[in-house]
């Protein structure tokens, strides 16, 4: 049992105002910073992040086109502005979308090609020569400040995917929970859910540790408790505060243990829907995945249900197992977030192609049960209108 490996090389600066080291944490890094938003980013994070690095004396050029689920056409646009300005850092500041982009960029301004070229399958991977890159968090979230992941959309072949590669881990993480108080409930409730599959798929993912089983559960019964108080105030620093500690822990927990099923139908999803937020997408297929598994990874199953029902005891393991999976589903429900796939917009014409595209990403041979196509199609037709 005692016989994994975990590595992590990312500095984390956590707490309350930390974004006021800003300007010291690129200082190290040059002089020339590139910043990284999405266009409906809130303006008031962003003037306070351009201050703190003006005062110290750095250049600022702000590449503002981010759009979520990123394209590798907005990462070229990035990318050419950064090399014209000659950027030493990138710094991403905002959701999954911006900090991938701001990483993708990192890779596509100092390596011939596109982004798309780069992929974690590919035989070409990022050196390097990768400009560094600060993460600003401001979702809790997709864990990205703290993975060597930066997730793509190559909107012609309506495909999403990922680079895959050490130097894409941000040299340091700025996570001030104080930039999450402006999310609207909806943005909280999808962006939660994100960080709760991450904890759980790394929980449930054979290729899981004792150091990410760790620090899964922890992020899972943080998350179970904050979530709902998150969504329904979100002015509340100390539940902000808790949201933005489950995020990182669930993102530690994937750089090292990595997802499951959910997430390769997640991707899918995204790639075929770029409307559909990613959080979504997963919630969309986990009551029908959470009842296919349970049966594979009873003890794990049973381990939330007690987080869900601290006080109710069970007779049998496998009754709790099986218990999890509805109060997983009154979760979805009490967070707003039970939709099916047709309530998201998905056609019922490309159900096929949807599954097919599920088993694209190496990510469901992770699962407790490793799914066919057949098996995928299932699923998916249960997730369309239940
Ligand atoms: P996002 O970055 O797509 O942002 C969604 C929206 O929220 C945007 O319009 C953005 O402007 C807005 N927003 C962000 N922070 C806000 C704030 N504090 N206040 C108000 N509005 C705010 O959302 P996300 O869910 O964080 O990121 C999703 C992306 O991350 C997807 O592409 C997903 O695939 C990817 N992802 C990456 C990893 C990784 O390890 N790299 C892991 C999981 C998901």
């Amino acid at each position: 049992m005692f016989n994994f490996n975990y590595y992590h090389p990312v500095k984390i600066l956590f707490g309350v105002k930390r974004l006021n080291e800003i300007g010291d944490t690129a200082a190290n890094f040059g002089k020339r910073c590139l910043l990284v938003t999405t266009s409906d980013f809130p303006s008031s994070h962003i003037i306070k992040t351009k201050k703190v690095l003006l005062a110290k004396g750095l250049k600022v050029e702000h590449f503002d086109k981010v759009i979520p689920n990123p394209t590798v056409d907005i990462v070229n646009e990035g990318a050419e502005i950064a090399k014209k300005f000659k950027a030493d850092v990138v710094i991403g500041l905002g959701g999954g979308s911006s900090i991938d982009t701001a990483k993708a960029i990192a890779v596509s301004a100092t390596h011939p090609g596109t982004c798309w070229d780069y992929l974690y399958f590919k035989k070409t991977q990022p050196t390097s020569k990768t400009l560094p890159i600060i993460a600003i968090p401001t979702t809790s979230g997709t864990g990205s400040h703290v993975t060597q992941v930066a997730v793509v959309t190559n909107s012609n072949e309506r495909c999403k995917s990922a680079l895959y590669n050490s130097v894409l881990y941000p040299r340091v993480a700025i996570v001030d929970p104080e930039l999450m108080i402006s999310m609207p409930p909806h943005l909280t409730a999808v962006t939660g859910f994100d960080a709760f599959c991450h904890a759980f798929e790394s929980y449930i993912n054979p290729k899981g540790s004792p150091y990410t089983d760790l620090l899964a559960k922890e992020a899972i019964r943080i998350i179970i408790k904050n979530l709902p108080k998150a969504i329904e105030n979100g002015e509340n620093i100390e539940v902000r505060t808790q949201m933005a500690w489950a995020d990182t822990l669930a993102g530690l927990s994937i750089a090292n243990a990595g997802v499951t099923l959910p997430h390769g139908i997640a991707m899918a999803i995204g790639g075929l829907y770029p409307h559909v937020a990613h959080g979504e997408a997963l919630a969309s297929v986990y009551p029908a995945i959470m009842r296919f598994t349970w049966k594979y990874a009873k003890e794990k199953f049973a381990f939330l249900w007690k987080l869900f029902e601290p006080k109710e005891n069970l007779p049998s393991i496998n009754l709790e197992a099986y218990q999890a999976c509805n109060a997983l589903e009154n979760f979805l429900k009490a967070i707003g977030l039970h939709k099916n796939l047709k309530n998201l917009g998905v056609s019922e014409d490309e159900l096929d192609l949807l599954a097919k595209r599920s088993l694209t990403l190496p990510d469901y041979k992770n699962h407790p049960y490793i799914v066919n196509l057949k098996q995928v199609r299932e699923l998916i037709n249960q997730s369309y209108e239940s």
